[in-house]
């Protein structure tokens, strides 16, 4: 059956995903939908026995239809191969209830790579399929993991050129220094001036400056987003899901429900589960994690959401967010799909900076539980688990293992659940030891990585090795009202 997406924000055309990919957003600026959510037609017990790249194929292609099977076969096999430091893509690691799904074991350490490791071949593939011979520019807003995630997946290829904008200040001196130090001749990567939101914002600007397309479009290309807006990274999140779940429950009968626990920001990864809860996996409860910039946290236990606030600079800097994109495609659901409801709440989030969900959509949230870390909690969430189990947790982790514990002693709710372990330790030196030991939270970052590793007794991850030595090619700078200037730049417009 042929699967068809639509605009959140219009009753406009319903498009195939190869235009819904290349597009990444609708040109209402809403973001594309399923029309209808397919669901896990095989018993678990089957689907255990699948690989992850089998399941991918499975859960993938009852989405991505038009792209083929075959084709989508391809984009997997490319995407999830020896990048990854794990054959099992995604391994599961148990702590007494508890389950951390280890989502960082590709090239840049990160769950970003989960998406953006395929998404450069989807980009391709749906080029090919819609006869686009333009080429494809990424232009992406990044907190710290999704720019060095893209530039990775598209350095080098062929009919692509990526530009990737960071908050300056705003992300770790790994991070900073993974993204200085790309190479491949197709790579652009600016600091801005500003924070996430801003970059974010000057990003959909661009995207929407029906002028620049315009003058884009004269000179060959076409513009296409790596951010997780685009249902092209969305997707394949959800087989993850499916894949842990599947993995934690062999052996002791098949139905039992899970929670899920997400540290979450732009509210992709958690979108993706609970898409996995709606195609029937046995999910209960998903527990919605944020750090001290706890727009969702509010929104899911009043119903407001209210971005005028101060942006707090944090230790777990990918979920430091103050306008979480992908809730939009929530909304939409528990809206029932009225596309209306939608364009009021996104015109209040845009003219007054917060909008209010009436009370049946508020029932609709009761799947979700919010909570947030402080940044105390945070370090204790590192420490507390590293001198129980001797097991290394990231800033973002703790996170969500943090709003997990406070789950649990305000429910008592303790069935199985899953943490999405959403990036390595070592990516976040100081916050991690100094977490451990106080003594190093004034030593260099890029110094505590030995350290790291004779705390974890694990090697340091091969992608960061010997980066405190590397060129720094990427130096250019700009401020927020010049970075559509610094992309006509670029592509000499
Ligand atoms: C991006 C990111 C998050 C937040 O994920 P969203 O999909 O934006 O909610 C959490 N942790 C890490 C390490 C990330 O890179």
């Amino acid at each position: 059956m042929e699967m068809l997406f639509r605009s959140t924000r219009g009753y406009g055309k319903r498009v195939r995903s190869s235009p819904a990919i290349l597009s990444g957003i609708a040109p209402d600026g809403g973001l594309y939908v399923p029309v209808s959510m397919p669901s896990l037609d095989r018993s678990l017990d089957e689907l255990a026995c699948l690989d992850y790249r089998s399941l991918s194929h499975y859960i993938i292609s009852k989405f991505f239809t038009d792209l083929g099977p075959d084709t989508l076969r391809e984009c997997i096999d490319d995407a999830y191969d020896t990048k990854y430091d794990d054959s099992s893509i995604v391994p599961v690691v148990k702590k007494d209830r508890v389950y951390f799904m280890e989502l960082f074991h590709g090239p840049t350490l990160a769950f970003k790579d989960m998406a953006l490791t395929m998404l450069p071949h989807l980009l391709k593939a749906a080029a090919a399929k819609t006869r686009n011979r333009k080429e494809i520019v990424i232009l992406t807003a990044t907190s710290g993991d999704t720019g060095k995630a893209a530039l990775e997946g598209f350095a080098g290829v062929e009919g692509t050129r990526i530009i990737v904008f960071y908050p300056a200040g705003g992300v770790s001196s790994i991070q900073e220094r993974q993204m200085t130090t790309q190479s491949g001749d197709n790579t652009y990567v600016i600091a801005i001036r500003g924070n996430f939101d801003d970059a974010q914002k000057g990003v959909k600007a661009i995207f929407t400056d029906k002028g620049f397309a315009a003058g884009l479009d004269r000179k060959g290309y076409i513009f296409s987003s790596a951010n997780s807006i685009n249902i092209g990274r969305l997707i394949p999140q959800i087989v993850y899901y499916v894949y842990a779940y599947l993995k934690i429950s062999q052996g002791s009968g098949s139905g039992e429900k899970i929670n899920i626990a997400v540290p979450t920001g732009n509210f992709g990864n958690i979108l993706a589960a609970y898409y996995s809860k709606k195609m029937g996996l046995p999910v209960d409860r998903l527990i919605c994690a944020s750090n001290i910039n706890n727009v969702l946290y509010e929104f899911i236990n009043t119903g407001v959401y209210d971005r005028n606030r101060k942006f707090i600079i944090t230790s777990s800097p990918a979920m430091d967010i103050l306008v979480s994109s992908n809730l939009e495609r929530l909304l939409f659901d528990l809206a029932g799909e009225d596309p209306e409801v939608i364009n009021m709440l996104v015109r209040d989030l845009s003219e007054k900076g917060r909008f209010v969900i009436d009370k049946k959509m508020r029932e609709g949230l009761k799947d979700f539980y919010g909570g947030f870390a402080t940044e105390d909690e945070t370090s204790a969430g590192i420490k507390g688990v590293y001198d129980k189990y001797g097991y290394l947790i990231d800033t973002h982790t703790a996170v969500g293992y943090s709003v997990y514990q406070k789950y649990v002693g305000d429910t008592g709710d303790d069935r199985p659940a899953l943490i999405a372990a959403t990036a390595s330790p070592f990516k976040f030196p100081r916050s991690v030891a100094g977490a451990i030991d106080g003594k190093y939270l004034s030593e260099d970052e890029l110094g505590l990585l030995d350290v790291l590793s004779e705390i974890s007794g694990l090697e340091i991850p091969h992608p960061l090795a010997g980066i405190a030595g590397r060129r720094i090619i990427h130096k250019r700078t700009c401020s927020i009202d010049k970075m559509k200037a610094v992309v006509s730049e670029i592509l000499g417009l």
